[in-house]
């Protein structure tokens, strides 16, 4: 077996270096999607209430070239983007569970098919649907400092797909 080893812990003292963060990430994931077009990753979101998941989701869809509004699917489960790079169009769909009152309530709305489709899926609250999503690549997880902006970051590559974007995020210096 294979061991699955790409872990980037980041510091971000305010929501600038989350920003900051969440535009390396896409410029990796943005690269991997051009060389890979027909690929899916699924990106889970994890972290408390105010953790900041859904901020760094705005920023990473922005940062991959979404020039609209990023709101958070808090009552609609879901909200898709249409995205491009150089040659190809792909899907971001993002996801916000928290609301979910039976765990297959994702699957029941019809959101199976949005895991195969060339893209990637981020996922917040994904232990609302205990363990009944398709595998995760890379898990994100947000966690609260000390002080009001600080957050620690950590993103773990849980495949290969997902190690190979994560290989190329360089951590931001303190
Ligand atoms: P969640 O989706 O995890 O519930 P949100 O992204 O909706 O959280 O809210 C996070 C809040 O914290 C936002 O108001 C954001 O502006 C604020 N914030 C302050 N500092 C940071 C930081 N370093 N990273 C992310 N968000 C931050
Ligand atoms: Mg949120």
């Amino acid at each position: 077996m294979t061991q699955i080893q790409a872990t980037l812990k980041q510091y971000c003292r305010q929501e600038a270096q989350t920003a900051e963060l969440a535009k390396r990430f896409a410029g990796s994931l943005g690269q991997f999607i051009q060389q890979n077009p027909a690929a899916h990753l699924n990106i889970s979101l994890e972290g408390d209430l105010g953790a900041g998941k859904t901020t760094f989701a705005r920023y990473l869809i922005q940062s991959l070239g979404y020039a609209g509004k990023v709101k958070s699917p808090t009552y609609t489960l879901c909200e898709p983007y249409s995205l491009t790079t150089q040659q190809h169009t792909f899907t971001a769909h993002h996801f916000d569970l928290y609301r979910m009152r039976d765990p297959l309530e994702w699957h029941e709305a019809g959101f199976a098919e949005y895991f195969d489709v060339p893209g990637f899926c981020l996922i917040e609250w994904p232990e609302k649907a205990e363990g009944t999503l398709p595998e995760f690549d890379i898990q994100i997880q947000l966690m609260a400092g000390t002080q009001e902006d600080e957050r620690n970051i950590v993103l773990n590559a849980l495949s290969e797909l997902g190690k190979k974007v994560l290989e190329n995020i360089q951590a931001i210096p303190n």
